[in-house]
């Protein structure tokens, strides 16, 4: 039979062994945090350039609005051409033709600029959704390979929480006790090797009546400093 010593350390072993895979299993939310954090930042990047555009269409829309209003307007002109009298009024009417017709080709121009820029943002909209595309593909990549770690995690968690059961019940419950204050007070180690006199929890020198005695690994034997319970490996 394992004496209790021998117990608590392969107790301890599980623990810490426990607590790294739980440890794992926490940063897991974080990890798929920072891996959609590219995808969330193309897809914002894409609903801006959405808007930029739906604004620049409007405008496109008022400026051929506008276009439509001048041609009215000249077709008007023309129209009354037949109707004019004077030479005056002549001259007049063809210079309102003139300026109609000025404004109309600067409006062309413009409404040609915006077309241009509507062109350029749906350009970058489709790269943007391009590689939108690509960073899910990326991201459910790593979710996949993430769930898999996790399922991984939790059955070897089930079969360390199994040998752990088995420890326990040949332990008696002062121990047990000792053994679970110690892991809620000391960060997690109750079970402290000791190497070249030195307590390996607080790193206190251990007075060599009592180096002796822990040599022994016979008995519960507690850190003077930190109250671990101190083991002897051997120098190998
Ligand atoms: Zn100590």
């Amino acid at each position: 039979m394992e004496s209790h010593l021998e117990l608590l350390i392969k107790l301890q072993q599980i623990d810490t062994l426990i607590l790294r895979k739980q440890l794992l299993i926490n940063e897991i939310p974080l990890k798929i945090t920072n891996a959609e954090l590219p995808l969330k930042e193309e897809e914002s990047a894409l609903i801006k350039l959405k808007q930029k555009r739906e604004a620049i269409e409007k405008k496109r829309r008022d400026k051929e609005r506008e276009l439509d209003d001048l041609n009215e307007k000249l077709k008007k002109l023309k129209a009354r051409t037949s109707e004019i009298k004077t030479n005056k009024e002549y001259q007049a009417h063809l210079k309102e033709i003139e300026s109609t017709e000025k404004e109309l080709y600067r409006l062309e121009d413009e409404i040609l600029i915006i077309m241009e820029e509507i062109e350029t943002f749906s350009q970058d909209m489709k790269l943007a959704e391009e590689k939108i595309k690509s960073l899910k593909n990326k991201v459910d990549a790593i979710k996949e390979k993430i769930e898999k770690e996790i399922s991984e995690l939790q059955k070897e968690l089930v079969s360390l929480k199994e040998k752990r059961g088995k420890i326990v019940e040949s332990l008696n419950m002062e121990t047990y006790n000792l053994y679970m204050s110690l892991m809620e007070s000391r960060g997690g180690l109750a079970v402290a090797e000791v190497k070249e006199e030195v307590c390996q929890g607080c790193n206190m020198n251990i007075p060599p009546q009592l180096y002796v005695e822990i040599k022994k690994n016979e008995e519960i034997i507690q850190c003077p400093q930190c109250h671990r319970i101190l083991y002897y490996k051997g120098t190998t």
